[in-house]
């Protein structure tokens, strides 16, 4: 979400005749677009700023900003630790950008942060996209979950859908574009039209009408809450032949007891129950999922149930975190329940040994199978050419080739396994 704002702000800054440069001291304008999942995050933030801070003593015409979860959170309080800032935004400000570029050009100090988005059609606006093959468009933003452990509905704010003729339209543009593949986003995807009066607008009808947009690219979606998948998604999915059969679900513990402190809204069971209903409907997806070590009170029995369930889930990847207690939430409350960094760590570091196994082990159910593989860059080694893409359930798979390009969809047949990728050769 974070990459696809940084995209969103380089257009904007695009239309007052910002452009980005690689070398970051000679900068008229420097943003940095903050995260604060983890406490590391927000420090790294930080420390940037300092060093920011100390190139403007010397250039004092420079502007620094900050925007993102960080200052959302932190509002006017990021100045008492960089009084240096020419501006701070929020998550709901960066529409209003134009505006703010105009009162610190004029050496005002500004501190945009609000509650309430700032409204418009975001296709009123250029996109500086990044990636060369995939592009990102935001459905949804905020959350109304209120897991306990995170900071996301204090920082983004509640649920918010962008209506789907926006979205269609922005889509539209992607592939007139060129680009191959389009990633949904959001805090939950799941929720998409929740919000609007209109039943009929949801995450299986928006990926319905993409998939009657002509061309070829693929879709795909993150990031889905377990009780949130309807049967009709899963249909949709099954239905929509450029959408990828590929689900990222983040379980966060095996434990109910735990899940139940999480404020998740699904116990074990439930979540085994929804990937078995994927796995029957779909054969060779990938099912990813997020895990977290160390919660408040989790107990070695507990945490045990975590490593337990990616074996008997075979999940194919997880996201893995020790738990960072973060400001405003329930969780970072629990301090008579903290864990010690030395058990968080030493629980992450079993966590991602059982996650290394069983990636292993889902990569290795792909030998002698066929995937349609997306290419995504081109590596030149000791002449010899290899391309990098990954499988329509997000698989990364390499293989050699001299007639293919960045941006072809080619049929792999997989021949080794490694960990973190597959290897093959194109076929016909
Ligand atoms: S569903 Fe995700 S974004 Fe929402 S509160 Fe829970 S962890 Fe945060």
């Amino acid at each position: 979400m974070n990459k696809s704002d940084s995209e969103r702000i380089a257009g904007i800054l695009s239309h007052f005749d910002y452009v980005e440069t690689d070398v970051e001291k000679e900068a008229d304008l420097l943003i940095v677009n903050t995260c604060s999942i983890r406490q590391l995050s927000a420090d790294k933030a930080y420390s940037l700023l300092g060093v920011w801070g100390k190139w403007k003593k010397t250039r004092p015409e420079l502007k620094i900003a900050i925007c993102g979860c960080v200052a959302q959170q932190d509002k006017e309080k990021v100045r008492q630790r960089a009084p240096y800032v020419d501006l701070v935004f929020g998550t709901h400000n960066i529409y209003e950008l134009p505006e703010l570029i105009k009162r610190i050009e004029n050496d005002e100090k500004v501190c945009a942060i609000t509650n309430t988005p700032v409204v418009c059609d975001q296709n009123d606006f250029k996109i500086i996209r990044k990636e060369s093959v995939n592009a990102w468009i935001p459905i949804i933003e905020g959350c109304n979950n209120f897991c306990t452990y995170c900071v996301v509905p204090f920082t983004r704010g509640r649920e918010r859908s962008r209506r789907p003729e926006e979205i269609i339209t922005e889509a539209k543009n992607i592939v007139k574009e060129g680009f191959k593949e389009i990633t949904l986003l959001g805090q939950n995807v799941d929720s998409y039209g929740k919000d609007f009066k209109d039943e009929n607008i949801t995450l299986a009808n928006l990926l319905r009408k993409l998939n009657k947009i002509e061309g070829e690219f693929r879709i795909r979606f993150v990031t889905s809450y377990p009780s949130d998948i309807t049967d009709d998604l899963i249909d949709a999915v099954e239905e929509c032949d450029k959408v990828c059969k590929y689900f990222h679900i983040p379980m966060q513990s095996g434990n109910s007891h735990i899940l139940e402190e999480m404020n998740r809204h699904y116990t074990k069971a439930k979540y085994y129950e929804i990937v078995s209903k994927i796995r029957n409907r779909f054969p060779d997806v990938a099912i990813t999922s997020d895990f977290i070590a160390g919660f408040p009170g989790e107990t070695e029995e507990e945490f045990q149930d975590t490593l337990d369930a990616i074996d008997e889930l075979e999940l194919d990847y997880s996201n893995t975190a020790a738990y960072s207690p973060r400001v405003f939430t329930k969780a970072g409350k629990m301090v008579d329940k903290f864990l010690t960094e030395e058990v968080k760590y030493e629980r992450l570091n079993r966590l991602n040994e059982k996650n290394r196994e069983v990636c292993l082990k889902s990569n290795e159910k792909f030998i002698g199978k066929t995937l349609k593989v997306l290419v995504e860059s081109k590596t030149v080694k000791d002449g010899k050419i290899t391309l990098n893409g990954r499988a329509d359930n997000n698989k990364i798979v390499h293989f050699e080739d001299t007639t293919k390009k960045i941006g072809d969809f080619v049929n792999v047949k997989i021949n080794k396994a490694q960990t973190w990728c597959l290897y093959g050769e194109p076929v016909v």
